[in-house]
């Protein structure tokens, strides 16, 4: 299969939903169960021609991700860390843990783009924890053999043209770069683009998925646990990962959603396996597992009861989520937790969560590393906003046909022109701007694909 056939075949499975979320806002509940059934059927249709090539489909994306973490590996030990061109990077920004790991996902791109060996003192990791290692308790360090920071000349990022002659060079926030480099998020690898964009329908989330798996690369202990924890606790599949993010974030980065508006797309899951049972003649009921993560107790006490009644089964620890109390935020177990809820999200089939929080967008970006002949990069729902990587220059849309505005809320435009995004209206529009005409409004989500830009790795020279 060519890269057009996977690129059309993910766009009919994506404009299977398009057309129902079109619908959903328009419809009675009751014509709209018609539709539904109609949607699950074409999906299971979809789904057997896909499973003729997912064998293929599956080695590829395994054969480049073996490729991109042995480049990694090899730039991240270096056989003479003194003569070693190396990037330095702080991880200590002061935000929240997520945003933390995104930044060090930002220096490892920049390593990776100029082959320079990413330097970061992770024992000076000043988390919300007070004790100390606390990234070696959680993770394998970012490199066995080189971890000094000193070389015989050093700068600081700039566009000084000799750059390159500097043995350390200390990186930047995202939020401070000057000037922009060529490789800043959303752009990746030429080396790996080809395979790629034929592969997922989110090269990029993927191809920081695999920075991120090298980075959290757990620790013995933290994989003990995980291990543990899913034994004992019987997380198996299929199962659903809802992250339910509240506290301090309410009312200051994002809105207040219930537990009924995550759990309309876990049962819309669940209903499509039902009917894939029914179209294979299997009589047995899928059980309904859903791994809930969250920050706020409460959820655990008092909101899931009509969902348990309703025979859903709820994986997780609420004794994790207790001491997740955000006034607590120092203790060791806290972060703990938190990793814990990320990679046991990371293992699940379908993601339910807010992107306006980075523990869900690692979440994400992490699942799109692990080797499955599903294509993952649809398995998810954000109830707010699309994903995004802090700091991204520019995520784009590229129209694969012409539109003209129907009406003063949408924009016009032109076959290959290219548009911004800003959200998915989840009724077949997506808001954006014109790259060109800079007019921003709604634009139909059928009418345009992912616009993809790359420029080549030195790591993969
Ligand atoms: P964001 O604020 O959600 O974008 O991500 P940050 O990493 O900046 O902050 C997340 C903090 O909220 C974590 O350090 C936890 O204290 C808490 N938190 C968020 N999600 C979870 C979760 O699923 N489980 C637990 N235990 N805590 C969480």
């Amino acid at each position: 299969p060519s890269t057009e056939f996977e690129l059309s075949f993910r766009r009919v499975r994506q404009n299977i939903d398009e057309i129902w979320h079109h619908l959903r806002n328009r419809m009675s509940k009751k014509s709209m169960s018609f539709v539904n059934e109609l949607r699950y059927n074409m999906i299971y249709d979809l789904d057997v021609l896909s499973d003729r090539d997912n064998r293929w489909r599956y080695e590829e994306l395994k054969n480049l991700s073996n490729f991109v973490q042995n480049r990694i590996h090899r730039l991240q030990n270096p056989s003479d860390c003194g003569t070693a061109k190396k990037l330095v990077c702080d991880l200590n920004k002061s935000c929240g843990f997520g945003c933390q790991v995104h930044h060090l996902a930002h220096c490892f791109v920049a390593a990776m783009a100029l082959n320079r060996t990413l330097i970061c003192d992770t024992d000076d990791w000043r988390t919300p924890s007070d004790q100390p290692n606390s990234w070696g308790r959680l993770f394998q360090p970012i490199s066995q053999t080189c971890g000094d920071p000193s070389g015989h000349n050093r700068t600081d990022w700039s566009d000084d043209k000799l750059l390159n002659s500097y043995q350390v060079l200390y990186y930047p926030i995202i939020d401070y770069m000057q000037p922009i480099p060529p490789f800043l998020p959303l752009v990746i690898p030429t080396q790996i683009a080809d395979p790629l964009v034929r592969q997922s329908g989110e090269p990029f989330i993927w191809f920081i998925g695999q920075v991120l798996k090298y980075m959290m690369r757990p620790s013995s202990d933290m994989s003990q646990y995980i291990d543990n924890f899913k034994r004992d606790n019987q997380f198996k599949h299929p199962i659903v990962g809802i992250h339910v993010r509240r506290t301090d974030k309410i009312g200051t980065e994002a809105k207040f959603h219930t537990i009924h508006e995550y759990m309309f797309f876990v049962e819309d899951f669940y209903n499509k396996l039902d009917l894939k049972n029914e179209r294979n003649s299997v009589h047995k009921k899928v059980e309904r597992l859903v791994y809930l993560a969250t920050d706020e107790p409460e959820v655990w006490r008092k909101e899931i009861t009509p969902y348990q009644e309703k025979g859903y089964v709820f994986k997780g620890d609420i004794k994790l989520s207790e001491s997740a109390d955000p006034y607590q935020r120092r203790e060791f177990e806290s972060l703990h937790n938190v990793v814990v809820d990320l990679l046991l999200l990371s293992q699940c089939d379908y993601i339910v969560c807010t992107f306006s929080s980075q523990i869900c967008r690692l979440a994400f970006e992490l699942m799109q590393t692990r080797h499955s002949t599903q294509d993952l990069s649809q398995a998810f729902y954000s109830l707010d906003d699309i994903y995004y990587f802090g700091g991204q220059v520019f995520h784009g849309k590229k129209a694969l046909v012409s539109h003209s505005a129907q009406n003063d809320r949408e924009i016009s435009f032109k076959s290959g022109d290219i548009l911004g995004i800003a959200r998915n209206e989840h009724n077949g529009y997506n808001t954006g701007d014109h790259n060109r005409t800079k007019h921003k409004g709604l634009y139909p989500r059928f009418k345009v694909t992912e616009f993809v830009e790359s420029v080549p790795f030195d790591v993969f020279d």
